[in-house]
C-alpha cells in the first residue's frame, strides 16, 4: 500500500466491500475473514469468451469469481451505488488470478471496454476502466483505455438473448490509434461476463487494428 492509499484508510476506514463489516485501517484487501471462506471462487482455468466455436476473437477469459450471492451484490453497489472504492480489491484479486493462470511478462498493456460517454457522465465513472487502472499499476504495465472507444449508445443487454446481444454490439466500438496496438497482448478488462459478445466485439477490433493477443479478464462470471 502507497503512502495516499494509507491515508485514505485512516480518513474512510475500509470495509469488507461484501458485507460491509468495519475493517483494519491497514487491510490491503478490503474483505474481512468471515466474507472470504465464503467465496464463490472460479477455478484457476482459461474460459472461452465465446460458447460458439466459430468466434472467439479473444484468446481466452479469466474470471475471479462466480456472479452470484455476495458478489453480485458487491457488484451492483460498484456499479449503482456508488461504491468505486471496491475497484481496489476486485484489481488485486484479478492481478493475483492472472498470474496464476497466464504469464503477465508476455502482456504490453491493459486496457478496460469503454462506456458511452454519457453513462459515464450519469454513472460519474466507469468502472472497468477503474480497475484497468489499478490492474495496470499492480502488473507495471501500460494502461492504454484511450485506444478502444465506444462508437454509438447501445441498449442495456441484460434482458436480451444472445443473438440479440451480437446485434446490439455489432460496430459499437473502434481503435483510435490501430499502429499503436498492432503486435501487442493485451489484457481487456470488464467487469462481468455473460454471454461474451461485448467482450468478443472489443477482442475482433483489437484483433482487426493487429492486435497479436487479447486477453479477457473479469470480476465475476455469470456462466453457469
Ligand atoms: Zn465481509
Amino acid at each position: 500500500m502507497n503512502f495516499i492509499e494509507r491515508l485514505v484508510n485512516i480518513v474512510y476506514p475500509p470495509k469488507c466491500i461484501f458485507c460491509q463489516k468495519l475493517l483494519d485501517h491497514d487491510a490491503a484487501l478490503h474483505i474481512c475473514s468471515a466474507c472470504y471462506l465464503k467465496l464463490p471462487l472460479v477455478e484457476n482455468r482459461i474460459l472461452k469468451t465465446s460458447l460458439d466455436e466459430e468466434e472467439n476473437y479473444c484468446d481466452g477469459v479469466v474470471s475471479v469469481f462466480e456472479y452470484t450471492g455476495m458478489v453480485k451484490e458487491s457488484l451492483i453497489r460498484f456499479k449503482f451505488y456508488n461504491k468505486p472504492s471496491y475497484y481496489r480489491t476486485y484489481a488485486r484479486l484479478l492481478a493475483d488470478k492472472i498470474g496464476k493462470v497466464t504469464d503477465v511478462k508476455n502482456y504490453q498493456m491493459v486496457l478496460s471496454v469503454p462506456l458511452h460517454k454519457h453513462k459515464e457522465f450519469s454513472r460519474g465513472y466507469n468502472q472497468a476502466r477503474l480497475i484497468s487502472k489499478a490492474l495496470s499499476r499492480l502488473l507495471k504495465k501500460r494502461e492504454c483505455s484511450y485506444l478502444l472507444k465506444r462508437e454509438r449508445y447501445t441498449e442495456a443487454q441484460s434482458l436480451m438473448d444472445k443473438q440479440k446481444r451480437n446485434q446490439n454490439v455489432k460496430g459499437a466500438f473502434a481503435v483510435v490509434s490501430p499502429n499503436k496496438v498492432k503486435g501487442k497482448a493485451i489484457l481487456l478488462v470488464d467487469d462481468i461476463l455473460t454471454t461474451g459478445s461485448t467482450l468478443e466485439e472489443c477482442g475482433r477490433v483489437l484483433k482487426q487494428a493487429g492486435a497479436e493477443k487479447v486477453f479477457a479478464v473479469v470480476v465475476a462470471t455469470g456462466r453457469k
